[in-house]
C-alpha cells in the first residue's frame, strides 16, 4: 500500500520511497539525504542538549555535507515583515517575521522529510538550531507557541513538526512552551499546494483562534512554524493572538524563501 501510494506521486516520490527504505534497512543513513551518514563531532553538543532536555538520544541522522548546508544567514538577514494581505491595508504591517535559514539546500529536503517521512528528530534538531539563533539575537518572549495541525492532519502524520520545531527551540531561549493556545478553527489546504497570493489568504483566513484556557493578555508571544513563504500562514496566527491581547508578536519559523532584506517588504 505504502508501495503504490508513493509510485503513484511521480519520481520524486519514488525517490522519497527509496530514501525511506534504505532509512529502514540503514537506520544510520542521513535523515536528509539518505546517504550513509558517518559520525560528526559536530553533533555531541547537540547530542548534549537533547540528553538534559529529553532524557534521551536525539535519534537524530545525518551526514557531515547536509550539516553543513544548515549555516544560518548573517543576522541582519534573518528579518523581515510577515505578510498579510497587502490588498486591503494590514493592521499590523509592522509585524515582524524571523527566518534563520534561506529555504534552500538540506533545509528545503528537511522540511518534507520531516513531514512525509515522518521524522519528528529532524525537526527537534531545527528547532533547537530555531532557538540558538534567536538567542544569539537577543530575542526574548514571554511564551513560545506552535501553528496548530489540523485534527486530520495530526491523525495522518501522527506529531505536529511546528510542535517539534517550537519546543526546543523554547528550551533553549529558556521560555516557556505552550502547545495548545493557538487553535485551529477550520481545516485548511496545504499552502504550498495554491497558486497565487489571494488564494492563499482565503485558504489561511481566520483559520486560527485560542484557546479560552489560557490568559495571554500583555504577553510577548513567539509563534513559530516550519517555514514561511509568503508568511500569511504565521500573519493569520498572529491576528487570533492579538485578538486574544498579546500585546507582541514574533512570528519565527526555521527557513524562509524570501531572501529580501527588511526593507523590501513584498
Ligand atoms: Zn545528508
Amino acid at each position: 500500500m505504502t508501495v503504490l501510494k508513493h509510485l503513484r506521486g511521480g519520481v520524486s516520490s519514488v525517490s522519497a520511497f527509496l530514501k525511506e527504505t534504505l532509512n529502514f534497512m540503514f537506520p544510520d543513513c542521513c535523515m536528509v539525504c539518505g546517504k550513509l551518514a558517518d559520525a560528526d563531532d559536530r553533533f555531541s553538543q547537540y547530542e548534549e542538549f537533547c540528553r538534559a532536555y529529553y532524557g534521551r538520544p536525539s535519534g537524530l541522522h545525518m551526514c557531515g555535507k547536509c550539516l553543513s548546508s544548515f549555516a544560518p544567514n548573517d543576522s541582519d538577514r534573518r528579518w523581515m515583515f510577515c505578510l498579510s494581505d497587502p490588498y486591503d491595508g494590514d493592521p499590523h504591517p509592522d509585524l515582524p517575521l524571523y527566518m534563520p535559514l534561506s529555504y534552500e539546500g538540506a533545509a528545503k529536503s528537511a522540511v518534507p522529510a520531516v513531514k512525509f517521512g515522518k521524522k519528528p528528530a529532524l525537526a527537534g534538531f531545527m528547532g533547537c538550531l530555531l532557538g540558538t539563533c534567536l538567542k544569539s539575537d537577543s530575542v526574548h518572549a514571554d511564551l513560545i507557541v506552535p501553528i496548530p495541525l489540523s485534527a486530520s492532519r495530526m491523525k495522518e502524520r501522527g506529531f505536529n513538526q511546528a510542535e517539534e520545531i517550537a519546543r526546543p527551540a523554547a528550551a533553549v531561549l529558556g521560555i516557556p512552551y505552550a502547545g495548545n493556545v493557538l487553535i485551529r478553527t477550520r481545516d485548511t489546504d496545504r499552502q504550498t499546494e495554491l497558486k497565487g497570493n489571494l488564494s492563499r489568504i482565503a485558504n489561511v483566513s481566520g483559520a486560527f483562534g485560542t484557546s479560552e484556557e489560557w490568559d495571554i493578555r500583555g504577553l510577548s508571544v513567539i509563534v513559530v512554524d516550519d517555514v514561511a513563504t509568503t508568511g500569511f500562514t504565521l500573519h493569520e496566527a498572529a491576528e487570533a493572538l492579538f485578538e486574544a491581547g498579546a500585546a507582541k508578536v514574533l512570528c519565527a519559523a526555521v527557513a524562509g524563501n524570501r531572501l529580501a532584506k527588511n526593507a523590501e517588504v513584498y
